[in-house]
């Protein structure tokens, strides 16, 4: 037997008792005649301890120890005269009778213990060493518990559980594919699902009723701190349901993983419709943990000879409260800010409404006191507190007010990691247009149902046209989102003609899914979570990389695997490929 226990088991309760362990040696500290070591697996820490004057032999056996080795020990449990109050193994430790090495180790690159040396690069590289350290394995545990509830919780609402090919077939619409080619079918290549979307919607067609599935996605797209090219969706597909239905269920789902994983009872979540998200937050995903809404002047600013102003489609300001005390410094800091290319604004307007009641502002030379005042009184603004003002092209502005907004939040403390706040963002429009190639796009995907109402706008005013799709946001993350499908291949044919599709095209590229559609599709409607910000979100992580066992970086490269990587002539030639020079 390896072990009759883990490092993270024993208590004083176990007093006396005799005991075999298995571990890595994590730390190796020398006291006079003593040796103490921190004997570490899965579970926690064990302390070790070696006498000099009772064992010499192993005493000396242990002084060869390095760190990392993998050790066997056998020994009786004592109490600590030094006890650690911070793990909950610090009351005893194991005064070792027999030690084996298992298996001796190099010295690794960097610290295995909580806090560590080692930087992003070494730590990618060795991985699996970095996987050892609990704040890391902590995170995988987490997202264990997460899917392990998420699979308990749909089980019980009677939802299966399917699997999907990863071999697919190419569709153009959404992201960049990831291909593959297939060696039996000269120059044709497999696509990667972006999403198990249309092969859901099949099962539903298939009389599944309720299909869920933790499944790999990829999107061959530039990377973020919140972005893979692969990544985990909790994908679910429902029959015979309404929107109410899938935000019900799903609002379940994630006060139950809260309440079993972390304890906390959320209350119900508000829901808004994506014009109202982006008029008061300026974003389709605001973080509601603070205020600091959108409010717009423009109408209060026009006629005074300030061009900027005059010329601009949108003004609007933000108030943050008790900061008119800000410094030059700091007000420079923020011009800069909203100046960077990734926000692109020209400049940063502000108001100081000081605490004795006088008001100053960077556009004085063109709007009295008094005139400042009534955008003051409309941003509901009091004595300390400071206006920031932006202007230009509506969204574009919203934008940048947005991620002001956002900076500001976080300068002054609003942004909690443990206060979560979820909403619903509901009404999305259907399409999306794009200045550059001139056309319409879904802008969720193309297989989601406009509003019944909305209908008729199809052929008129396409772009008003809302649709009935929504997304789940906590604290300003896009956790999931999900849309009521078309159903019926009639109206499934006016979509793809609307976004560009030749009746040709949409029948080479989606031929399979309208065809099943005449053979009773019911009504349907789903949703996708993405598990691995699901998981960031509970964790507290400023990236979804820390909780994926071997993440790729921001490159998409897995440096420890080395991987992508060249392929040989034998194996390019076999697949039919020519890699053509640049
Ligand atoms: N397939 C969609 C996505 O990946 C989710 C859904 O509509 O169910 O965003």
């Amino acid at each position: 037997m390896y072990r009759t226990h883990t490092c993270g088991e024993l208590r004083l309760t176990d007093l006396n008792n005799n005991v075999t362990l298995a571990g890595w040696v994590q730390r190796i500290r020398k006291f006079g005649g003593m040796i103490f070591i921190d004997l570490r697996d899965r579970y926690g820490i064990t302390q070790l301890v070696f006498n000099q004057q009772t064992n010499a032999t192993l005493c000396e056996q242990a002084n060869g120890l390095g760190r990392e080795f993998v050790i066997q020990v056998s020994g009786t449990i004592a109490e600590r005269s030094n006890k650690n109050p911070n793990i909950p193994t610090g009351e005893i430790e194991i005064i070792v009778s027999e030690l084996k090495i298992l298996n001796p180790s190099e010295i690794p690159p960097f610290t295995i213990e909580d806090e560590t040396d080692g930087g992003d690069d070494i730590r990618m590289k060795y991985r699996y060493l970095d996987l050892r350290r609990t704040p890391v394995r902590a995170n995988l545990e987490l997202r264990h518990q997460i899917a392990f509830a998420t699979r308990a919780y749909l089980n019980n609402l009677n939802f299966l559980e399917v699997e999907t090919p990863v071999l697919v077939g190419s569709t153009p619409e959404g992201a960049r594919d990831f291909v593959v080619p297939s060696r039996m079918n000269p120059g044709e290549f497999y696509a990667l699902p972006q999403s198990p979307q249309t092969l859901k919607q099949l099962l539903m067609v298939s009389g599944f009723d309720r299909y869920f599935q933790i499944v790999k996605c990829f999107r061959d797209e530039d990377l973020r701190a919140d972005r893979q090219p692969e990544f985990t969706q909790i994908d679910c597909e429902m029959s015979f349901i309404e929107q109410e239905d899938i935000l019900n269920t799903f609002e379940g789902l994630t006060k139950y993983l809260f309440k079993t994983v972390k304890n906390i009872s959320l209350p119900d979540f508000p829901r808004m419709s994506y014009a109202e998200a982006m008029n008061r937050f300026g974003s389709d995903k605001p973080d509601i943990r603070f205020g600091m809404e959108f409010v717009e002047i423009k109408d209060l600013t026009t006629g005074k000879d300030f061009g900027v102003f005059d010329n601009a489609e949108y003004v609007a300001a933000i108030c943050a409260e008790n900061c008119a005390s800000y410094t030059r410094k700091q007000l420079d800091e923020l011009t800069n800010f909203v100046k960077r290319p990734q926000i692109g604004a020209s400049g940063l307007i502000y108001v100081r409404y000081e605490v004795d009641g006088s008001i100053k502002s960077s556009v004085d030379k063109f709007y009295t006191p008094e005139e400042l005042k009534t955008w003051l009184d409309r941003a509901n603004a009091k004595p300390g507190d400071l206006l920031f003002v932006l202007c230009g092209k509506r969204e574009k502005t919203q934008k940048q007010l947005c991620e002001l907004r956002l900076e500001m939040g976080s300068r002054l403390g609003f942004r909690k990691k443990d206060d979560y706040q979820c909403l619903w963002v509901v009404d999305f429009p259907l399409l999306e247009f794009d200045e550059e190639l001139n056309r319409y796009f879904a802008k969720h995907h193309p297989f989601t149902s406009p509003k019944p109402e909305d209908i008729s706008k199809m052929d008129s005013d396409p772009g008003a046209v809302r649709a009935n799709a929504y997304d789940l946001v906590i604290n300003g993350v896009e956790i999931g989102g999900g849309s009521i499908r078309i159903f019926d291949s009639e109206l499934q044919k006016k979509m793809f003609k609307l976004l560009g599709f030749s009746n040709e095209q949409a029948q080479a590229q989606f031929g399979f899914l309208m065809n099943a559609f005449q053979y009773g599709a019911p009504p349907h409607g789903g949703i996708a979570f993405g598990l691995d910000r699901l998981v960031s979100i509970f964790a507290g992580l400023d990236s979804i990389r820390d909780c994926i066992a071997f993440p790729k970086n921001n490159s998409g490269r897995d440096v420890m695997l080395d991987a992508p990587s060249q392929l040989s002539q034998e194996q390019l030639d076999e697949l039919y490929l020519k890699i053509k020079n640049s």
